[in-house]
């Protein structure tokens, strides 16, 4: 059975739906989100099985990865992240068009994990903005589709103007990311 996603408030009568649009985009952005997984350890494992049949992440429109920051628009970290990968995982999120949402999967990419040491970064958010973190050791694939069920919310909920405000921009500016 197709299970068609739900539509947007809005007005409705014999004939004519209306609604903002809004909530129109923000409805597509939150049903196609194209992840870009930037795995490097064992959360990774857990992703595969949550893009795998018993999971199955295309039920939630995200079955299409991208491995170009440009065709994606959902950065999913997942692993221990080496102060020497850090300029690269910046890199690859600088890369992203607008808009773009960052999830952080597990200990290790939320604070460096088990791993308090000088060669592991504790944590992504110190070079680049996060906007879900999801927990666990690794998190189980139901954590991460949580994860991701989450940034659909955010995604359908957001207003067109913010990437455009001067919160986002000052937020963007204190990771040292250039805006245009
Ligand atoms: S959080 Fe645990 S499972 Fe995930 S990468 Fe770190 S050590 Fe591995």
């Amino acid at each position: 059975m197709v299970k068609l996603v739900e539509a947007p408030e809005g007005l409705e009568g014999q004939g004519f739906f209306a609604t903002s649009l809004d909530k129109v985009i923000g409805m597509a952005r939150a049903n196609s989100l194209w992840p870009l997984p930037f795995a490097t350890s064992c959360c990774g494992i857990e992703f595969m099985a949550t893009m795998a049949s018993n999971y199955d992440l295309a039920r939630f429109g995200s079955e299409r990865l991208s491995f170009s920051p440009r065709q994606a628009d959902l950065l999913m970290v997942m692993g221990t992240i080496a102060k020497k990968m850090g300029p690269v995982l910046k890199q690859v999120y600088d890369q992203m068009a607008e808009p773009k949402w960052v999830i952080s999967v597990g200990a290790c990419a939320s604070s460096g994990g088990i791993f308090d040491t000088y060669s592991v970064l504790q944590g992504i958010d110190r070079i680049i903005p996060v906007d879900v973190y999801v927990p666990g050791c690794p998190p189980r694939p139901e954590q991460i589709i949580e994860g991701v069920l989450k940034i659909q919310e955010l995604a359908r909920n957001e207003s067109l103007r913010r990437r455009n405000s001067d919160e986002y921009k000052k937020m963007l500016e204190s990771y040292h990311i250039q805006t245009s």
